[in-house]
Formats: C-alpha cells, sequence, structure tokens
C-alpha cells in the first residue's frame, strides 16, 4: 500500500509551522526549521546520498550520536527508498562491526563526533573499512562518509548539478510504501546475542496513529526528544512528529538542567522518558518545569511504584507505558488518572494491539486473568519477524524460552499478568525470573521492596546457582551517600517487615558502587549474574 511521503506533505501543509527545534554548533545557539527548510534540506541529503551511490534496498549504517542531521538523513533515506541500521554509538567496535555484517550495511555514515568518543572506535580501520569479524566467512566492503566534513556549498552545487530546479524532488520516491523496510534497529541484548528488528513504514505509521487517539493531538503539540535516535524510543519520535505536523525539540543527550529548561523555553507538551531519567529530573531543582506537560510517557524498564507515586503528589501526567523494539515503541499505556485505581500497571493496549497471557510451558494454553505467564502481542506496529531466523532463542516455540512471532503473534519473553478488566501488568522477563526450590521468584517483587528501605538507592536481584535449592536469592545493592553499614541480617529483618515471603529472603548480599546498566536504563543482569556467580 502506498502513502505520500508524509514529510513533504507537512511540508506542503504546513510550511512555515515550525517541524525542528535544536541547539546549533560550537555555541549551541537556539534555531528552528520550519517544515518547508527541513524539506529542502532533506532534499540537499537525498543529491549527497545518490552521489554516494545509494540506491534504492541498500542498507546504510547510521553511527551517530543526536543531531539535526540524523534526522534530515533517516528522511533522505526514505526518500531514496535506503534501509536505515541504527547503530548505538556506545557499543564496542567489535559489537558495532558484528551488526555491521549482521545487517549487511553497504554504506556507513560516521561524523568526527562518534569517531572521538564511540568506544574503541579507534580500532575500526577506517581507512580500510572492511570487516574481518570472525563470525563471518566472507568479508563485506563498505564503503563510508565522514559527514562532518560535508558543507552546505557542496551539497548545494551537487542539488544543483543532479537536479532540474524546477523539479525539485525529481529524483527521490515521492511515495512511501507501507510494506516496505524503513530500517533495523539491534535490541539491548541484556539476555544474549543482540536481535536484529526489521520494522516496515506500516509499522511506523500505525503505532504513530495510535500514540495520538491515545493521547489526543493538539496543534501546539512540541516533543522532546532527549533519548538516542537508534533506540526506538527516539525514533518514534521523529515520525510522529512528520505524521501529526508538529514541532520536535531535539537534545543531543539527556542532561537534566537541559531537559529541564528546553521544556520551558521551548514550550515542550510531551516527553518520553525511561525510569531513571525522571528520577534524576525530579532531583534538579528545576523539576517543576515538569508540571507544564500534558504528558509523560513514562517506559522501557519497570518504574518503582514510589516513583509513580512520587509523580502522583506532584501532579505530574505521568502515563507508564509497556513496549520494546519489536513493536515500534509504545504498545500499552495507562492514564494517568488511572495510576491510583490501577496500581503497578502499565495500562491497556493501545487501538489495533491486542494482548494474550500464555502458560510458561505451553504456549498453547491461554491463562485467565490474574494468572502469571508470558506476554503475547500482536498488531499493525509489531515486527513481522526478526531479521535472520537464528535470532529467535529456540526453535521450539512451545517452549517458554521461545522470543520470536509464531502464528501471528510476538512472544515477548516478558511475564506479566492482565487483571478482570484487560489491564497489564508486567512482572519480570522469563529469564530473569529465579526458581528456588521449585518456587517462582520474581526479582522485581524483591528490589521494589528493597528500593523502599532508606539507605538503599539501586537493587537488583538475581538467582544464585545453589546444588540444593537449584538458585538461591542474592542482592546486589547501592548504598545512599557510600553507606556501607548493611548487614544481611538488617536487610532480611527489613524485607520479613515488608511481609516478604521467607523463601525470597536475600541469602547473600553485595554492596557495589554502582550497577551496570544500557543506555536505555536496563540492568544488565546477565552480567550482573556472570559476576556473582563466578
Ligand atoms: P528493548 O528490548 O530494548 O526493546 O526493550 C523492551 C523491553 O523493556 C521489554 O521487553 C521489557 O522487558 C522492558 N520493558 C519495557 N517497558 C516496560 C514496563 N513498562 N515495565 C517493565 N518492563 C518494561
Ligand atoms: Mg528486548
Ligand atoms: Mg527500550
Amino acid at each position: 500500500m502506498k502513502s505520500p511521503n508524509w514529510l513533504s506533505q507537512r511540508a506542503v501543509q504546513k510550511k512555515d509551522a515550525i517541524a525542528l527545534s535544536f541547539r546549533d554548533g560550537v555555541n549551541l545557539t537556539a534555531n528552528t526549521w520550519t517544515y518547508a527548510q527541513l524539506e529542502d534540506e532533506v532534499n540537499l541529503w537525498v543529491a549527497q546520498l545518490q552521489a554516494w551511490g545509494i540506491r534504492s534496498g541498500d542498507r546504510v549504517g547510521l553511527l551517530l550520536a543526536n543531531q539535526p542531521r540524523y534526522i534530515t538523513l533517516v528522511h533522505a533515506m526514505t526518500r531514496c527508498e535506503a534501509v536505515a541500521v541504527f547503530l548505538n554509538i556506545r557499543l564496542t567496535a567489535k559489537e558495532i562491526s558484528w551488526q555491521i555484517e549482521d545487517s549487511q550495511v553497504s554504506y556507513l555514515l560516521y561524523d568526527q563526533f562518534t569517531r572521538s568518543t564511540t568506544q574503541e572506535f579507534k580500532d575500526l580501520e577506517f581507512k580500510n573499512l572492511e570487516f574481518k569479524n570472525l563470525e563471518f566467512e566472507n568479508p563485506i566492503k563498505v564503503s563510508y562518509s565522514d559527514i562532518s566534513d560535508i558543507d552546505y556549498s557542496s551539497l548545494n552545487s551537487l542539488f544543483r548539478d543532479r537536479c532540474n530546479p524546477l523539479e525539485k524532488r525529481q529524483f527521490g520516491s515521492e511515495s512511501i510504501n507501507l510494506e516496505n523496510l524503513q530500517g533495523i534497529f539491534y535490541t539491548s541484548g541484556t539476555t544474549g546475542k543482540p536481535k536484529g528488528v526489521p520494522l516496515t513504514y506500516g509499522n511506523h505509521f500505525h503505532s504513530a496513529i495510535a500514540s495520538a487517539l491515545n493521547l489526543g493531538l493538539q496543534s501546539d503539540d512540541n516533543w522532546l526528544l532527549c533519548m538516542p535516535m537508534f533506540h526506538v524510543g527516539g525514533l518514534a519520535i521523529i515520525w510522529r512528529s512528520a505524521i501529526y505536523g508538529t514541532k520536535l525539540t531535539l537534545l543531543p543527550k539527556f542532561d537534566e538542567r537541559e531537559v529541564l529548561e528546553a521544556i520551558a523555553s521551548e514550550r515542550v507538551t510531551l516527553i518520553s522518558l525511561v525510569p531513571t531519567m525522571l528520577t534524576r529530573l525530579l532531583e534538579h531543582s528545576l523539576w517543576q518545569n515538569l508540571q507544564q506537560l500534558r504528558g509523560i510517557l513514562l517506559g522501557g524498564a519497570p518504574a518503582s511504584p514510589e516513583l509513580i507515586a512520587h509523580g502522583q503528589q506532584l501532579n505530574l501526567p505521568i502515563m507508564p507505558t509497556y513496549g520494546m523494539t519489536e513493536t515500534a515503541s509504545q504498545i500499552t499505556t495507562l492514564r494517568t488518572e488511572e495510576i491510583a485505581l490501577k496500581q503497578g500497571s502499565s495500562g491497556l493496549p493501545l487501538l489495533g494491539n491486542s494482548l494474550r497471557i500464555v502458560d510458561l510451558d505451553d504456549a498453547q494454553r491461554e491463562l485467565p486473568s490474574g494468572e502469571i505467564g508470558q506476554i503475547l502481542v500482536q498488531g499493525a506496529s509489531v515486527m513481522s519477524g526478526y531479521l535472520h531466523t537464528d535470532h529467535t532463542d529456540r526453535t521450539d516455540r512451545q517452549q517458554s524460552q521461545f522470543q520470536g512471532i509464531a502464528d501471528g503473534w510476538l512472544h515477548t519473553g516478558d511475564m506479566g499478568y492482565l487483571d478482570r478488566d484487560g489491564y497489564l501488568y508486567v512482572v519480570s522477563r522469563r529469564s530473569d525470573l529465579i526458581i528456588s526450590g521449585g518456587e517462582n521468584i520474581y526479582p522485581t517483587e524483591i528490589e521494589t521492596i528493597l528500593l523502599s528501605h532508606p539507605a538503599i538507592a539501586e537493587a537488583c536481584v538475581v538467582g544464585i546457582l545453589d546444588r540444593e535449592w537449584g538458585e538461591f536469592v542474592a542482592a546486589i545493592l547501592v548504598t545512599n551517600h557510600n553507606n556501607n553499614q548493611l548487614t544481611l541480617t538488617e536487610i532480611r529483618d527489613f524485607c520479613e517487615q515488608k511481609s516478604l515471603a521467607r523463601y525470597k529472603l536475600p541469602k547473600e548480599i553485595y554492596v557495589w558502587k554502582s550497577l551496570p546498566k544500557t543506555a536505555s536504563g536496563k540492568l544488565l543482569r546477565q552480567q550482573i549474574r556472570n559476576q556473582i556467580n563466578i
């Protein structure tokens, strides 16, 4: 199914409306582009991409931090019908080359910033960009460009050479095929090897429409983007803004003060945050700026009940959400006014999506409300399968560890339950489940209690392999103000007072300076578990 290009259509309908607000140059002066200006920028870059030889179907890797050009390039690739491969700039050289090979990138775009900041980036031999990864037999040759070397005069002359000025867009596709691949994302890989997630234009379109049907749309809407665009939670904001024809405020990265100042100076109305970001914003003296927002989408990782309750006390329009790369971002959302009634819930599926809870050991058996099982989702924003079949963890689709699409349903690998009204409660990831003496133990239940202890700032609960019990519970803690006095007895007493069952009480505690997390704030449990189990 074809649709006119969303941005081009907005550039006609809303040509003088502000599309993008950003910080420019070394002095980071505030700058804006109207929809017509963004469209012009995109046209210049289409000429450049085509001059490099990028053609329909080519996979183009983006190894860039947030910047206006990221948005321009994403739109320009749509015109060229190239597939964007979103590379995380915090990965190691080895991980990046693995993803480049795995996704068959033929062209890589980076800049001096990524070159100087990406971990181990110097190791990627850019003068000879041939990726020799041991896991691949035939190394592929990748062309590459440092986009920081490109200036407007060169883009303009290229543009003039390549197209008839009366027919500005003659060389780029003016329509979008909704079935076409827009991009490939790699999931954070907290449970093993990263999985390639291909998303189509249709996936993004349905996600954006479903989100607007839930939040409503206002002509002065302005979404603040402070998450990396190489994660779907960041990229989705680009599509939403273009599809709605509303303003996007772009920050190069998450910084508490910059976020809170931008909310006030740019009149931001909506923001997407992961729980760790919200915690940090609430500790800042300018936290009150958050009260100007009409929506705070909070997701990507479990949010503690304390954080949500704190937000409620401060009258913040928090909307807990559940979603993942495989579903092109949010798939369920809880409305702010329902938080008190549905404590701990991530809400109802957005329009066009459905949820199902199935038995952990038998995916054919659907569970009644209240029972915990694996979360399955279906809908127009859900991917149709991982990039390669071997990205699916297990081949046996009935097994609880299977993650992927089977019979039209995405087996998420997350565990949860639905209440009688169909509201979702996410409990934990299947792989985080601790089984001790045959009893299922969900780490988040214990972590929630630990986090309510005044001396504990962060907590991670993992299972330690044990002959007698199979596994037993261990807690890794980060204390407030370097309070290292915590004892195991004190922690066990505290948990017992909070009515935690005896078999769930931690048998060991470790006090660490910090807990390893992904860029999106998820605990790297596998890594923590490995460190403890050695
Ligand atoms: P990713 O794999 O990076 O796309 O992140 C998606 C994963 O984050 C989900 O599969 C969940 O495990 C987790 N997640 C997202 N939203 C929530 C939520 N509201 N509560 C608990 N976990 C969540
Ligand atoms: Mg995942
Ligand atoms: Mg995420």
